[in-house]
């Protein structure tokens, strides 16, 4: 049997928060699929339903090694209540949006290539491409006070609100924030800024002219597209596409668990 982190006798007995970490796990995965992944940079959060803080991927760990035991408990001040292994020094960027956002469960941080060269620019994302259409209501906002890694809770506190009501933030010359209710939808927002960052790139280095449809095209686009129903597909569809890769159903076959 796996070596099992956690100390909590409640983790243990709470099937959800387990069944919920098993895939967020594999939405650090997933995302490592497309394109987020930077060596052992990157982690993603889900609030503790009980209010007790977040549980936050562990450090020293690349995307597509995490399973659902590789997580933390930290509080809203970052004291570690559950779980070993290293704190991630971004922990404030996690609490502070949590703290902004109460309907958001699930936060990532990441530095996918394409979403930080595009941060690195004075681009306004633009709804060109579909991917974009996801941001259709708050646009991606970009946080410009510093390129520093996000490591006290006045930065957290800065980048949330830079953030405000969006899916996500470009974190200018470091990398992005993404966020949702669920872990299905904050994956989604970081797959599509990804995505959406890679073909505006591609525009404005073809040197052809281009041109965004209407803000109320991509408004209306957005709801067409987008449906709760259609968030389940392309959910899906990512954990067919990781499951097909680690060659069986399930967590951790990337890392061989089983095996240790
Ligand atoms: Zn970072």
């Amino acid at each position: 049997m796996p070596h099992s982190p956690y100390s909590d006798a409640l983790h243990r007995q709470d099937g959800s928060i387990a069944t919920v970490l098993h895939d967020v796990a594999r939405a650090h995965r997933i995302l490592e699929l497309e394109g987020h992944g930077d060596m052992s940079m990157g982690h993603l959060s889900y609030r503790d339903p009980h209010g007790r803080g977040l549980w936050l991927k562990q450090g020293n760990l690349g995307l597509e090694e995490v399973t659902g035991e590789d997580f933390i408990l930290i509080d809203f001040d970052g004291n570690v209540l559950e779980g070993q292994g290293l704190r991630h020094l971004e922990w404030p960027l996690h609490s502070e949006i949590m703290l902004a956002r109460p309907e958001v469960n699930v936060v990532g941080h990441s530095h996918p290539f394409h979403s930080t060269i595009f941060g690195a620019t004075d681009a306004e994302l633009g709804p060109y491409v579909n991917h974009a259409v996801w941001f259709a209501h708050h646009g991606v906002p970009r946080f410009t006070e510093t390129s520093h890694i996000i490591t006290t809770q006045p930065l957290g506190t800065a980048v949330a609100r830079t953030l405000g009501p969006a899916e996500a933030v470009l974190l200018a010359n470091h990398g992005v924030a993404f966020v949702g209710r669920n872990v299905k939808e904050a994956t989604l927002s970081g797959i599509f800024l990804e995505k959406a960052a890679k073909a505006q790139l591609a525009l404005a280095a073809s040197g052809l002219g281009h041109a965004p449809p209407s803000a109320a095209e991509t408004i209306e686009k957005h709801e067409v597209i987008y449906p709760e129903r259609a968030k389940d597909n392309y959910w899906m569809y990512f954990n067919r596409k990781l499951d097909a890769l680690e060659g069986r159903a399930g967590s951790g076959a990337l890392r061989g668990y089983e095996g240790a």
